[in-house]
């Protein structure tokens, strides 16, 4: 398949990432189906291009000048198979993630009602195991279908073959690998009622819902996150910047006898995570920065681009961010967006 009529040399990526720092791709294409992304990656093999895959762009670091080919999935499709209570739905990589979620919401069923507002796409929804208010990605995964470039293959990935970690998988451990351009997802009928996240509880508390169903949890979550959370059309941002930071119960018990208040949940076995947002909050960040690029003063977690400003501006925010809560908690935070491109 001839695309080279698709192929467009230094693009703009300014908009195509919701930090909104000005980027160039030396080389982009737009691929809306299997076989078009397969032509992309024999073109850039043919042309010694490295490749680089762009969702949404909601979880990116762009640097200024993206050498090789950025390809973007725009793989669309929703089929649907049911079977009893269960239903299994496969999408497309370039859906929208927030319309899916909506979707199944208005159809009644279950599964990734507590996901709403995530932004960005299908496909890049396996890479981070994203997840928020008690469920992950890999609850509700059945299968991943990728392009493996190096073999040139199509392949198929259980949930166990994805590795699926907090915020992580072994799309992370080999960026620019597997090209993801289908996700089955594993639904319900039948809703899971727990209601894991305190925030969530107290929204139903003061609504005064003692049994939320899928519409209401949905409704529930954007409510939630649109009070906390800046929207990156009005005001640039990748959502939580850092991960929040797993540590030993020894070294949460240490640091609970100096800092009481701690926010921390359990983790495996042994193992405690902390509320990043938290411990950022506690070093003053909150609303402090440069005139370009700053913490967002209703989250801690969320770092924000005003306009005018350069990734190494935020760069530089996020090591003196790190620095302090180091000195103070003996904790490093980890920065959760990707670099792209990756290092
Ligand atoms: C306001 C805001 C709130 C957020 N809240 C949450 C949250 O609650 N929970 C959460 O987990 N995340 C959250 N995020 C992060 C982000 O939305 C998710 O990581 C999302 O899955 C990124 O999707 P994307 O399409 O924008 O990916 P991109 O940013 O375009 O890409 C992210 C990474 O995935 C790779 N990638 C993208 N598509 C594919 C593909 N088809 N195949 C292989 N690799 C691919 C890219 O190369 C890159 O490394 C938030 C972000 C914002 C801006």
């Amino acid at each position: 398949m001839d695309i080279q009529h698709k192929l467009q040399s230094n693009f703009g990526l300014q908009s195509s990432n919701t930090l909104k720092f000005p980027a160039i791709a030396e080389y982009f294409i737009a691929v809306a189906s299997e076989a078009e992304l397969v032509s992309a990656v024999t073109y850039a093999k043919q042309h010694h291009l490295p490749i680089r895959i762009l969702g949404g762009g909601s979880n990116v670091l762009m640097a200024p000048q993206i050498d090789g080919l950025v390809i973007r999935i725009d793989i669309m499709g929703q089929r649907v198979f049911e079977s009893g209570d269960s239903v299994s739905i496969l999408l497309g990589g370039g859906e929208n993630w927030h319309e899916t979620v909506r979707w199944s919401v208005e159809r009644g069923l279950s599964g990734i009602e507590s996901m709403a507002l995530i932004p960005g796409r299908v496909g890049a929804s396996p890479v981070q195991n994203i997840g928020a208010y008690g469920t992950e990605l890999k609850d509700v995964l059945r299968t991943v279908r990728a392009y493996h470039v190096t073999s040139g293959r199509f392949v198929e990935l259980s949930n166990s073959e994805c590795q699926f970690a907090y915020r992580d998988s072994l799309f992370k451990h080999f960026p620019g690998e597997y090209i993801i351009t289908e996700v089955e997802l594993q639904l319900f009928r039948q809703q899971d009622a727990s209601i894991r996240y305190a925030a969530l509880q107290n929204y139903f508390d003061q609504q005064h819902i003692t049994q939320p169903g899928v519409q209401q949890v949905f409704d529930a979550v954007c409510a939630v996150r649109r009070s906390k959370l800046p929207d990156p059309e009005i005001l640039a941002n990748a959502g939580s910047f850092f991960k929040n930071p797993v540590i030993s119960e020894q070294q949460h018990q240490f640091i609970k006898q100096q800092w009481p208040n701690l926010i921390a949940y359990p983790d495996r076995p042994g193992f405690m995570k902390l509320a990043a947002g938290w411990l950022i909050d506690q070093c003053d960040w909150k609303g402090k920065g440069t005139a370009n690029v700053g913490v967002y003063d209703k989250q801690a977690l969320v770092l924000v681009h005003f306009g005018g400003g350069q990734l190494t501006e935020l760069l530089q925010l996020a090591g003196e961010i790190q620095a302090s809560v180091y000195v103070a908690f003996d904790v490093q935070l980890e920065i959760e967006p990707q670099a792209f491109p990756f290092n």
